[in-house]
């Protein structure tokens, strides 16, 4: 058996430690050197050396994308400075005229890119409720150069059928994109359920320790990841080779993290679910959420992010927000450090609030990000909050 053969039935795990280059051919550095440079000595003008500048490729940024690539289980791995960053890529391959259909609950960032930055240059954005299969089929009726989906999605939690919704995105001519952010490559791969790329914001879960910003764009197809190398080299929204290296740090324990952080989130859905200043808990593994049945069939796994909303509504949230120590209140997810945020007025502030109230992000509305802390703390911290002594 070859030594590609082997790391085809490497286990996520696995592939999460050891993906990637290997040891550093020259001296056998068992992790991958940050090639801190600018740009490489050439032997002769015009010639095609394997490394010319940095922005169109850095041998550290490369390492990142082999690894990504594995973990992700694509052929190919782009990595970026953000993961709007990532998302700008993708848009910037669109032309003035085009349509995009996108799920209309999804990152706040990314409604504001679509719709400040990429409408006004004539692209066309039409959102859609991608978990009821009927909008989605009518939304798809009109051909359509993207459909943009997240599942889970950003804040709710909405599970959507990715195989089905890759198949109409598909037969509208769109290339079908999905977010995989929230529910990280452990738990869910998109490319295997028939998108053609996927985005992660590596700032989130793929890096894990809160101390990078960075995105990235997998893919299959040789010509699709052609045109975004190319946006990648032409548009320059790459990350710098330490930022890289942090990354590809982060991803050797991404399977162990995801695994506590999920079995952590679970407890902590089932204890709001049956707290009395709970309206109602958004989590995928709760059989009252209402994409229970499809994330178990899709998904290995409920992820790690919970939403609730307070009875009491703002005020309440607020309130909690105080009470909160171990949650800290800031944007961002998927660290080792459980976060607490308030959609409406942080993530979700620049969607307009009659849109927000359309799709169900009241101003009661927490979101938690489960951390990698002991469980029984982070229960005792917001039984605390909540006002109430721990179940
Ligand atoms: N996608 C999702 C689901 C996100 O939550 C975020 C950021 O919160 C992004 C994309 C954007 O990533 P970044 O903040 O790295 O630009």
């Amino acid at each position: 058996m070859t030594d590609a053969d082997r790391r085809t039935r490497w286990r996520p795990a696995t592939v999460a430690v050891r993906s990637g280059p290997g040891e550093e051919p020259d001296t056998g550095a068992i992790v991958f050197p940050v090639f801190q440079t600018a740009t490489f000595a050439q032997a002769e003008p015009g010639g095609s050396p394997p490394w010319c500048y940095a922005r169109t490729g850095n041998p550290t940024r490369s390492a990142l994308e082999e690894a990504l690539a594995a973990v992700e289980g694509a052929r190919h791995g782009l990595a970026f400075a953000s993961g709007l960053a990532a998302a700008t890529t993708v848009l910037l391959s669109l032309r003035a005229g085009d349509r995009v259909v996108a799920g209309a609950d999804l990152y706040g960032g990314a409604w504001r890119l679509f719709t400040k930055v990429f409408a006004p240059l004539g692209i066309r954005f039409d959102f859609a409720d991608t978990t009821d299969p009927a909008a989605l089929a009518e939304a798809l009726a009109r051909p359509a150069a993207l459909l943009w989906l997240e599942s889970p999605s950003n804040p709710l939690l909405r599970v959507t059928d990715l195989a089905a919704a890759a198949d109409l995105g598909r037969r509208a001519g769109a290339l079908v994109l999905v977010d995989n952010t929230f529910a990280t490559p452990v738990l869910q791969r998109p490319l295997a359920l028939g998108a053609d790329v996927v985005l992660h914001s590596t700032t989130k879960y793929l890096n894990g320790h809160g101390d990078v910003l960075g995105g990235a764009l997998l893919c299959d197809d040789d010509g699709v990841h052609g045109r975004l190398r190319f946006l990648q080299n032409a548009a320059g929204a790459v990350p710098g080779p330490q930022d890289c290296f942090l990354v590809l740090r982060g991803l050797r324990t991404l399977e162990l993290r995801v695994a506590r952080q999920v079995a952590a989130a679970e407890r902590v859905a089932r204890f709001l679910d049956g707290h009395p200043g709970v309206a109602r808990t958004w989590y995928p593994g709760l059989p009252s959420h209402p994409g229970h049945g499809l994330a178990r069939r899709q998904m290995r796994g409920f992820g790690a992010m919970v939403s609730f909303d307070l009875r009491g509504g703002e005020a309440a949230a607020r309130a909690v927000l105080r009470g909160l120590r171990l949650f800290t209140l800031a944007e961002s997810l998927g660290g080792v450090r459980s976060l607490v945020c308030h959609p409406p007025t942080m993530t979700h502030a620049s969607v307009e609030p009659e849109v927000r109230r359309e799709r169900g992000i009241g101003d009661g509305l927490l979101r938690l990000s489960v951390g990698c802390e002991d469980p029984e703390d982070l229960l005792e911290d917001l039984a605390e909050a909540l006002g109430e002594a721990r179940p």
